[in-house]
């Protein structure tokens, strides 16, 4: 890895994000620290820059079109494209015991629409090396579709989001969309979701059958035009999202991320990750 390799880390100004940009850089790798606040973005690159770390900031808010595409086009002239991307932005109103779906369409925006949308922005100009471009999306073990306390009740949605042969996106459009319109209405209850963090586990579990599905997609593509998609969890992390009180440190939560964007070879596709090795979805 060199200068020459480009990654960038949406959600960076702080927590897990910020962790994974420094990682990366001090890697010596380019590493473009995006956040949807110039301000606080440019102060978190400065510290990393002040570190003698090769870090450029870039205005980039997941939920806004205008700004994926201002950020893409950037690239694409500044450096010719993007080797690694890492989709780690987020938000949760359920931490805690608040199981309220009061935010629900605005996390299934941002989680799963907005970690989408930077995606499908970002592939056509992720370029094409001998070692493959990496997508790596940071999720989350309360989106596994096997969870004992927070599955997916419905049996038969719970097939169809699991059968990755038969899984389209469309799919898990609708199957969110569905969610977000139980919510607006009230009978979300009666739905079947995952009884537990309901908005937020919803769309990490989006995240997670959007990887798998993408790993499909992308494989498709010709011998050294290749792209690996991942996801994993990093565990419970100290971070604004837990306020502080979760069990490991940022920069440990960062770890897996790391690894997983720059595997040297045995390249996996499609899969989920937690500390460092592949769990189940
Ligand atoms: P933080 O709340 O500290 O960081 C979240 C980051 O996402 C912030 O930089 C925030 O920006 C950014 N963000 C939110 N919405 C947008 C948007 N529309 N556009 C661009 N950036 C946005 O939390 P963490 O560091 O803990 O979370 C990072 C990731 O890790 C998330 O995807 C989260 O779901 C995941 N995760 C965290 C766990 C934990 O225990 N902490 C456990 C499992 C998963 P801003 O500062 O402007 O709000």
């Amino acid at each position: 890895w060199s200068s020459e390799t480009i990654a960038m880390v949406t959600g960076a100004n702080r927590g897990i994000g910020f962790e994974i940009a420094h990682q990366l850089a001090m890697h010596g790798l380019t590493i473009i620290l995006t956040s949807r606040e110039t301000a606080v973005g440019e102060e978190a690159a400065k510290v990393l820059q002040e570190g003698g770390l090769n870090v450029v900031f870039h205005q980039l808010d997941i939920i806004d079109p205008e700004s994926i595409k201002a950020c893409a086009d950037w690239l694409q002239e500044t450096y010719g494209g993007l080797d690694i991307l890492v989709n780690n932005a987020g938000a949760n109103f359920n931490y805690g015991t608040d199981n309220s779906v009061e935010h629900a369409e605005q996390i299934i925006q941002t989680n799963y629409y907005g970690t989408k949308n930077v995606t499908e922005a970002m592939i056509p100009i992720m370029r094409h090396s001998d070692v493959g471009a990496r997508i790596v999306n940071v999720s989350s073990k309360l989106g596994k579709l096997h969870s004992r306390r927070n599955k997916i009740e419905d049996v038969a949605l719970r097939e169809q989001l699991e059968n990755t042969d038969t899984l389209t996106e469309e799919f898990i459009d609708q199957t969110v969309n569905t969610f977000v319109e139980q919510a607006k209405d009230g009978t979300w209850q009666s739905g079947g979701w995952p009884q537990t963090n309901t908005e937020y586990s919803v769309s990490k579990l989006a995240i997670n059958c959007y990887t798998r599905v993408m790993a499909k997609r992308l494989s498709e593509r010709p011998e050294g035009q290749k792209i690996y998609i991942n996801c994993y969890c990093p565990g419970w992390v100290k971070t604004a999202m837990t306020g502080w009180a979760g069990g490991i440190s940022p920069e440990e939560g960062a770890d897996t991320a790391v690894w997983l964007a720059l595997l040297p070879d045995h390249l996996v596709s499609g899969k989920f990750f937690f500390e460092r090795r592949e769990t189940s979805f």
